[in-house]
């Protein structure tokens, strides 16, 4: 009989997951660290460690200046037990963009997808069942060397570590509430709005904490000069207006270049929907009649409404057409359910061998 991965573990509340580690402590975690211009290398029998704590001097540029990037993608469980990695070579050339911007050592993206793989084959039976979640695997790349100096560290550390998460919506679409911000931005130009910094997440921490108060799901970001749409707090953005897409364009590198972004791009072209890379307006918002936000944790997810100062852009309570239409292609090309778009999609999924 051909090899197979584990079951799901049978002790594991899969329905009660969410976004968080859920307290859960995974088997293993890939760790690596090279010096000067020394490659990472993609030797599974050595970098694959059990999970733990890090060791680390408290003059690693990652803690003091913020050297790092971060990665996040999902591996899920399909109906006949195979486990697929959904697109894990964006999130490598990604990663190796940011490296590039943050003077750090790049990691092949062979090595990249190597690891990733590595990291699920060891977790395996942490990949929720199928249609229960997924396995969100976080790569990390940080300066790691013991030195005060203010520049670039000569030591750098690939860790690539998981949590299994729940789905975000249990039983169909829910829409959110989001509010335009204009006072606080996310991102200028010539900024590092653009690669996946370390050190995005935190300054949006403050308003999306205080949206929440309000009663608000998420925060919409608007550029620096308060005019034109860039995306939610971690999550890219779209509005739909007479069956065209419209999303903020990657051009001014002030907005995260997600690998979801780019895959509804692509399946929209495939429905024969017209997509508007350019400027959005606050006047794109309100004449539109679908809007959502699209990333990895969350895959689509449809907003109810926007508030834009004292006034509130309502497109309803459930998703719209084409945000659901879009949800569930996505859906099946991860799981694999339909099997024309699965076939047509095969190269959106890296088959994790047992
Ligand atoms: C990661 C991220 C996204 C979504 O990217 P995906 O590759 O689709 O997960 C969007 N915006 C920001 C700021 C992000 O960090």
């Amino acid at each position: 009989m051909a090899q197979q991965h584990p079951l799901p573990d049978p002790n594991l509340d899969w329905e009660s997951f969410n976004f968080s580690l859920n307290g859960v402590r995974t088997a293993k975690m890939w760790l690596d660290s090279v010096v000067d211009d020394q490659p990472f290398s993609d030797d599974n029998n050595d970098k694959l460690v059990e999970f733990g704590n890090l060791s680390l001097s408290p003059t690693a540029t990652v803690l003091n200046y913020g050297q790092g990037l971060f990665e996040g993608l999902k591996a899920f469980r399909r109906a006949d037990n195979t486990i697929v990695l959904f697109r894990p070579e964006r999130n490598a050339l990604r990663m190796r963009e940011g490296a590039e911007r943050l003077c750090l050592r790049p990691v092949d993206p062979d090595v990249f997808v190597t690891a990733v793989d590595a990291v699920v084959r060891g977790n395996a039976k942490y990949v929720p069942p199928y249609d229960k979640g997924a396995l969100y695997l976080r790569p990390m790349l940080f300066g790691s060397a013991e030195d005060l100096g203010v520049k670039p560290s000569s030591k750098c550390t690939f860790c690539v570590y998981c949590s299994p998460v729940g789905n975000y919506f249990k039983g169909g679409l829910k829409t959110i509430r989001l509010k335009a911000i204009s006072h606080y931005t996310r991102a200028a130009p010539g900024g590092v709005g653009g690669v996946k910094a370390i050190g995005n997440y935190a300054p949006a921490f403050f308003v999306q904490r205080m949206i929440k108060q309000e009663g608000f799901d998420e925060a919409l970001f608007l550029d620096s000069t308060r005019t034109y749409i860039e995306e939610a707090g971690a999550s890219n953005f779209f509005v739909v207006k007479n069956d065209k897409l419209f999303t903020p364009s990657l051009e001014s590198l002030t907005i995260l270049p997600g690998v979801t972004r780019s895959s509804i791009i692509e399946l929209a072209g495939m429905l024969n929907l017209d997509v508007s890379e350019a400027k959005v307006t606050i006047g794109d918002i309100r004449s539109a009649s679908e809007a959502f936000c699209c990333g990895t944790g969350a895959s689509i997810t449809p907003v109810g409404s926007i508030t834009v100062e004292q006034d509130e852009i309502v497109y309803g309570t459930v998703a719209g057409p084409i945000t659901q239409k879009l949800f569930d292609m996505l859906k099946s090309i991860q799981l694999g359910t339909d099997s024309d778009l699965a076939a047509k999609y095969s190269h959106w999924v890296h088959v994790v061998r047992p």
